[in-house]
């Protein structure tokens, strides 16, 4: 996945003509600014949410994304659930789970998943797809990719959104079926960005 958040609409475009469709963005405003004129030239583009998900941006997001991969409580879920009953495209969903036990992280944590999920298919009817996660960044990576590998195995979910530019390669080595790549594909960002991703 090319990471596009803070590049502008002409690096995305050059992403695209490099033959990139599968894209990240973590602001809901954001990518309702980029994406819709860049879908009009290349309607295959795979959009997905890597950000925290505020309620009150739900809609926005059910029908700009294709995937959101940050559901991350019951309020969010009985929110998507909601409008998933209103009819139209809904996206497929991952849970975002706070694999390093961060507390000032969003995600659920590893022991709360298989319960969430089983919220999710019988009270929400919600289907989920897969895991996300974002390590610590002070601590190597290799035991968090693993813990989330077998969380995802424990629970029988297919999909492992997990590795970033500069561990990505670990990532896979666990079995990550999908890296998150900013950095090192569009180059350095401006330095604010980092703390964002703590949510
Ligand atoms: C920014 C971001 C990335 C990409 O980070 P890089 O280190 O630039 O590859 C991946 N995942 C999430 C959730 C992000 O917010």
């Amino acid at each position: 996945m090319a990471v596009s958040k803070t590049q502008p609409v002409w690096a995305v475009r050059e992403a695209l003509e490099a033959g990139c469709r599968l894209f990240g963005e973590n602001r809901v405003q954001e990518a309702g600014e980029k994406f819709p004129s860049l879908r009009a030239d290349f309607p295959d583009i795979e959009l997905h949410l890597i950000g925290p998900l505020q309620t009150n941006k739900a809609r926005r997001a059910v029908r700009l994304f294709d995937v959101i991969e940050t559901l991350d409580r019951p309020s969010l879920a009985a929110h998507l659930a909601r409008l998933r009953l209103e009819g139209g495209p809904f996206p497929r969903l991952y849970l975002e789970v706070n694999i390093g036990q961060e507390p000032q992280k969003a995600g659920l944590l590893p022991k709360e998943v298989p319960a969430f999920l089983a919220r999710c298919r019988t009270e929400w009817k919600l289907e989920i797809e897969g895991l996300m996660a974002i390590p610590p960044a002070s601590a190597p990576p290799a035991p968090f990719f693993a813990q989330l590998q077998a969380l995802a195995a424990q629970t029988g979910l297919a999909r492992l959104s997990m590795g970033m530019s500069d561990d990505f390669e670990t990532a896979i080595a666990y079995g990550s079926t999908q890296v998150r790549l900013g950095s090192a594909l569009f180059g350095a960002r401006k330095k604010q960005d980092k703390s964002e991703l703590s949510g």
